[in-house]
């Protein structure tokens, strides 16, 4: 060992001297600047250092979005729901109004949402569009904020978990799970879809999802096509406290359907 023979450079650094410096892009701004070993250095421009701060997270937001999507098998909001936004939904009576309104809010005060943890329960009729806002809260927060967010359906969750139990999907059944936790925010569709009362594999799946979220202080947005006194049951009554705990609220579709005026 040498470090006897090392002196630390700050030990040899010069005051630090305040002066006016001038950056190509954003203009003047007070520097500071001190010299190490006979070489002056100059702080950086604060506007140019905030400028790849943000470039930064928004690249590691889009790595965690792409590996989210690889173990997910499909992109974080498929393709095929693309043209879901707030912006292409319809609001034909107040009820839908007051859903969109509500839904944007959502999105708009995300970060106190986060800090709450704060899940949504929509609940009501096929064919109301919860479907659709749901989509939208998820594309609204990954256009707006470095968040990462994901749409599924618990029918669809189910099928990928099973097709590993033979080993030939190149899945595992942790790796899944792991996905649908992560996502700052997971909007999960059609839960209690099946006509007959849920199986035990389903309704432990579907907890470990809640409550894995719920653990991480992370949102839910849950859909159903129930009322919402029939989901508890339809869920197990575990994870419907999960979602209540977080301060979770229902918006309820209360209106008639109107597929068929929408045009596919
Ligand atoms: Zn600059």
């Amino acid at each position: 060992m040498r470090s006897e023979n090392v002196v630390h450079l700050s030990s040899m650094a010069g005051p630090q001297v305040s002066s006016i410096a001038v950056c190509e892009e954003h203009g003047e701004y007070h520097a500071t600047t001190h010299q190490v070993l006979s070489r002056t250095f100059r702080s950086q421009c604060p506007a140019c250092k905030a400028e790849h701060q943000a470039k930064a997270r928004v690249e590691a937001a889009e790595r965690e979005r792409q590996e989210l999507a690889w173990k997910l098998g499909d992109a974080l909001v498929p393709k095929r729901f693309k043209g879901k936004t707030f912006e292409t939904y319809q609001a034909n009576n107040p009820g839908q109004a007051k859903a969109l309104a509500r839904c944007r809010l959502y999105v708009e005060q995300f970060e106190q949402n986060l800090e709450a943890g704060r899940s949504v329960i929509m609940v009501g009729r096929p064919g109301t569009g919860k479907t659709h806002l749901g989509v939208s809260i998820a594309q609204a927060v990954m256009a707006c904020t470095a968040h990462t967010a994901a749409y599924r359906t618990l029918p669809g969750v189910l099928q990928a978990i099973r097709a590993t139990f033979d080993g030939s999907s190149g899945q595992s059944e942790g790796s899944i799970l792991d996905a649908l936790v992560r996502p700052t925010l997971l909007v999960l569709d059609e839960v209690g879809a099946s006509k007959e009362s849920p199986s035990e594999f389903e309704l432990s799946r579907l907890f470990s999802i809640i409550n894995g979220r719920y653990e991480r202080m992370l949102p839910t947005i849950v859909i159903s096509n129930l009322d919402a006194s029939e989901l508890p049951v339809a869920m197990g009554e575990r994870s419907a406290d999960r979602l209540r705990e977080g301060g979770g609220f229902v918006l309820p579709f209360t209106w008639e359907s109107h597929r068929g005026k929408e045009s596919a």
